[in-house]
């Protein structure tokens, strides 16, 4: 019986342990593929995409793209964000946005009948 106290309490003190060991990790700078775009060495890429870019907003929270608005390049992509900040949280789901991003461009180039 004192066994398995002492079990339960090692269990319920990891468990208490645990989320702030998480909490920890997220406020370490995260790894991110892509980079801001550079006007100089992505000039072709902003260039090509750029000027037919398909939202005129953030493909992460929805914002429109205001003055703090910020050109990505990932993977060969050029997507655009209104912060900073929806870099690391695009490349936690890019799959999804790029499917977004593919299927809003799809529309902005789809021939006028
Ligand atoms: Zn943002």
């Amino acid at each position: 019986m004192l066994k398995h106290a002492c079990l339960l309490m090692t269990v319920v003190l990891l468990a208490y342990l645990a989320p702030s060991a998480r909490a920890a990790d997220d406020e370490k700078k995260p790894e991110l593929k892509g980079h801001v775009a550079d006007p100089v060495k992505d000039k072709e890429l902003l260039d090509k995409l750029g000027a037919s870019y398909p939202l005129k907003t953030c493909v992460v929270t929805g914002k429109e793209l205001g003055e703090g608005a910020v050109s990505y390049v990932y993977e060969g992509h050029l997507v655009k964000f209104c912060c900073p900040h929806c870099p690391a949280k695009f490349e936690k789901d890019s799959a999804k946005y790029l499917a977004m991003l593919d299927e809003a461009a799809k529309k902005a180039n789809k021939p006028k009948d």
